[in-house]
């Protein structure tokens, strides 16, 4: 049996369902948790979606996103099955994290550095996004998709992607973005609420990080600081995007943003542009993620200390070529 058909035998075979995304999460990770939720209550699973972390308020006009729950409001919740979203190692699920070690558990999963954590684990880096295994399975068992869920669904799909620009975008995932349009959903919608819905406070927060930013021949990197959110009346998620659009330098190979937020709390977004693999950088540092777009976290550390860091380390792979 391939491991699509052994989920689906879990997904009949049992009743209460627990889905969970990852803290940080991004467009993919919502419209993945939110999409299989509202997918399996449609086959009467008695099934919850959670994320362990605030979401982004402009992700909640998407079906299915306003009744993704907090971890709080899951404790007297005893699943029979979990399955994990997006997610590549077990501490990207937050306080959920112990609770897998003694529940069936299922991974589906598109990034490389996934750990295979699960009791079955469908991890295909082939797919653009979790958003998109998440719309494979569903054909497999039969989910009747209306407009809102084709375009929860399709977000994923569009945010994972770069709005159809990056280098997962292959012809498997027009054709199922076509079919989800067929259904109904609205690729317009989906990215005006995404793309065009910036505070002016977010224009000056990116000004920050331009007039920060440090080009060293193929590398470019920035920072934003604590001081700089506050200054700005930003929060972290008012950052989201701003280091791809470093990317676009010509002749910029690999772009980093450093976001510091609370203090001392540093989040590390990696982006390449053709041939360098972002996610080996980022695993050495305990992160993680794709070729193209990886990440990591450090706690209790000083925003310029990991900056001398990371870029030292960056500038090591680089200047030795490694892919
Ligand atoms: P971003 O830079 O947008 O935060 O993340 C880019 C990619 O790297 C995403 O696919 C995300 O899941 C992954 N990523 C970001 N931060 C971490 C991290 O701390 N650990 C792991 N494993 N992956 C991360
Ligand atoms: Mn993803």
């Amino acid at each position: 049996m391939n491991e699509i058909a052994k989920i689906v035998s879990q997904i009949i075979d049992l009743q209460d369902i627990l889905i969970v995304g990852h803290i940080m999460p991004d467009g993919d990770d919502i419209s993945s948790v939110a999409s299989l939720t509202l997918s399996l209550k449609q086959l009467g699973k008695n099934c919850f979606g959670s994320i362990d972390y605030k979401i982004p308020d402009y992700y909640k006009v998407f079906a299915g996103v306003n009744e993704i729950r907090s971890y709080e409001e899951l404790t007297d919740f005893t699943p029979q099955l979990i399955i994990v979203l997006d997610s590549s190692s077990p501490d990207r699920v937050g306080r959920f994290e112990p609770m897998l070690s003694n529940h069936r558990t299922i991974v589906i999963d598109h990034h490389a550095t996934n750990t295979l954590f699960g009791d079955i684990n469908w991890v295909d880096t082939s797919y653009a996004a979790t958003a998109q295994m998440v719309y494979t399975l569903n054909k497999v068992l039969g989910i009747t998709y209306d407009s809102e869920l084709a375009t929860t669904n399709l977000m994923g799909m569009a945010t994972d992607s770069g709005f159809f620009r990056f280098s997962n975008t292959d012809e498997r995932l027009f054709k199922d973005a076509a079919e989800l349009v067929r259904f109904g959903a609205k690729p317009y919608f989906i990215a005006t609420t995404i793309l065009e819905n910036k505070r002016p406070e977010q224009m000056k927060l990116y000004c920050t990080m331009i007039n920060h930013m440090i080009l060293e021949d193929s590398l470019v990197y920035s920072w934003l600081s604590y001081e700089d959110y506050l200054e700005n009346n930003c929060v972290e998620d008012d950052s989201t995007g701003f280091v791809s659009e470093m990317r676009a330098l010509k002749d910029v190979e690999v772009a980093i943003l450093f976001t510091e937020f609370p203090k001392n709390e540093i989040h590390v977004s990696f982006r390449s542009k053709n041939w360098f693999d972002v996610s080996r950088v980022a695993s050495i540092l305990g992160g993680g993620g794709h070729s193209r777009a990886a990440g990591c976290s450090f706690k209790d550390a000083e925003l310029e200390d990991v900056m001398k860091e990371v870029v030292s380390l960056t500038k090591d792979f680089l200047q030795g070529g490694v892919k």
